[in-house]
């Protein structure tokens, strides 16, 4: 049985930052010495890869790996492959990560541009390393068809605004991207997500425009999904399951971008958000490590200091200065050892604020006595954890400092390799059976 809340009655609400009216263009940083590509192919096995350590690469280049469609990067840099190695990810993630030095003059690969017609086959090919990250994957499947695609305009984290700013400044981009998307896709239901005091002003772009609220988190995919559907989307479905493809504002840009130039864009827009909270833009080639960038805009780093990728509600740490920009890295935040809330063992105090707050109306406070316990599967079960939308809420209200955030991405990471070991299961005991 799911167990739904009894606490509270008003849920207390977080407002969005707005994209300051006096923002400047993002700061763009100088072209990196090497530059790393964090590629999704998990097999890990760096001597059948189809790229070799010591190939030369042009900037725009695609470099696959495997013959797997998703199992490429595209170089940001011109220069030699100087190392190809295994990279582990956030929550279990595999990566392998694609070093690139830097050598000579920068010369453009030609691969893209020749090809350069929106259809499905070269986006698949070519687009899934775009700021921004589009993915084509869902319009594959013909058992499941795409109706609606939805383009993000909202920032999902706090103090963030790469989205907004893409919205504010590159709508000419957008507009093109939703034609080439239209094309590539064969759908012609978009919807553009966007923040309400930027509801006006879009003209003729080729989409219908739905404000969300101004209260973490509607910018959340999962909350636009839904809003845009005008239902609940059931815990046990993925947005393709529904026919919906979801795309930030700055992957339909880039999208657009890339046909117009002919060229791969491979500048990705973050915001910085210093140490005193205060935010700026800046624009750096796909695979900088972001120590790159401190040291090019005097960002001095203090031993314990945090780095986190994202925004301060659903961000993670990084242990390293030379982790490097990826396609879907919004933003950067600093923060100071002296301020970096620490965890606790403290026990759960019942307080039920993390209750009032959540969004998917979880019981927290018994959820969090399963998942302590390593029960994920019964947290589940009893606790509705499937349903939570990882907004972090939860981690940011409590009393206690339990990192309940953490544990809930821990548990559904454990829950899905639970699964993919009984799928893998099942289908060693079916062939078995078949040979006998
Ligand atoms: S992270 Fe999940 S459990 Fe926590 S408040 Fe958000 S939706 Fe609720
Ligand atoms: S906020 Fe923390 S202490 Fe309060 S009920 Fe939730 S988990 Fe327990």
């Amino acid at each position: 049985m799911i167990k739904r809340s009894f606490f509270g009655f008003t849920t207390p609400r977080i407002q969005y930052l707005p994209i300051p009216g006096n923002v400047t263009a993002p700061a763009v940083s100088k072209q990196p010495e090497n530059a790393t590509l964090l590629v999704p192919c998990p097999a890990g096995d760096v001597d059948n890869q189809l790229a070799k350590k010591g190939d030369r690469v042009k900037t725009g280049q695609k470099i696959s790996l495997a013959a797997a469609p998703g199992a490429y990067g595209i170089a940001s840099l011109s220069g030699t492959l100087s190392s190809i190695d295994r990279f582990p990810g956030e929550a279990g993630q595999e990566y392998t990560a694609v070093t690139i030095t830097a050598t000579g003059e920068e010369a453009l690969d030609d691969a893209f541009s020749s090809k350069c017609e929106p259809t499905l086959e070269t986006a698949t090919a070519f687009l899934g390393c775009l700021p921004g990250a589009p993915s084509f994957e869902a319009f594959t499947d013909p058992e499941k068809p795409i109706h609606t695609i939805i383009v993000s305009g909202m920032d999902a984290d706090l103090l963030v605004m790469s989205a907004q700013y893409t919205l504010s400044f590159r709508l000419e981009e957008i507009k093109a991207g939703i034609a080439n998307l239209k094309a590539i896709t064969g759908v012609e239901n978009i919807v553009l997500a966007t923040a309400p005091d930027a509801l006006h002003g879009f003209g003729e772009i080729g989409a219908s425009v739905v404000a969300m609220e101004a209260a973490y988190p509607a910018g959340l995919p999962r909350l636009i999904v839904q809003k845009v559907l005008g239902e609940e989307i059931p815990n046990d479905k993925g947005f393709q399951d529904l026919g919906v493809s979801f795309f930030t504002a700055e992957a339909v840009a880039s999208i657009g971008r890339a046909f117009a130039d002919k060229q791969l864009p491979l500048e990705k827009i973050i915001t910085f958000i210093d140490k005193e909270g205060n935010r700026s833009l800046v624009s750096a080639r796909i695979g900088t490590p972001i120590a790159d960038i401190f040291k090019q805009h005097d960002i001095r780093l203090k031993e314990k200091d945090r780095i986190i990728l994202g925004g301060p509600m659903t961000g993670h740490s990084i242990f390293s200065a030379q982790y490097p920009v990826q396609p879907n890295t919004d933003a950067i935040l600093l923060q100071d050892r002296e301020d970096v809330s620490l965890t606790s063992d403290y026990p759960c105090i019942n307080c039920g604020d993390c209750v009032r707050m959540c969004p998917a109306r979880i019981q927290i406070n018994l959820l969090v006595r399963f998942l302590e316990a390593g029960l994920y599967e019964e947290a589940a079960e009893a606790y509705d954890l499937d349903a939570c939308l990882e907004c972090g809420l939860c981690s940011y209200v409590c009393v206690s400092k339990i990192p309940i955030f953490q544990y809930i991405k821990l548990a559904k990471h454990e829950l899905e390799r639970m699964a993919m070991e009984e799928v893998a299961a099942e289908e060693t005991a079916i062939e078995e059976t078949t040979d006998e």
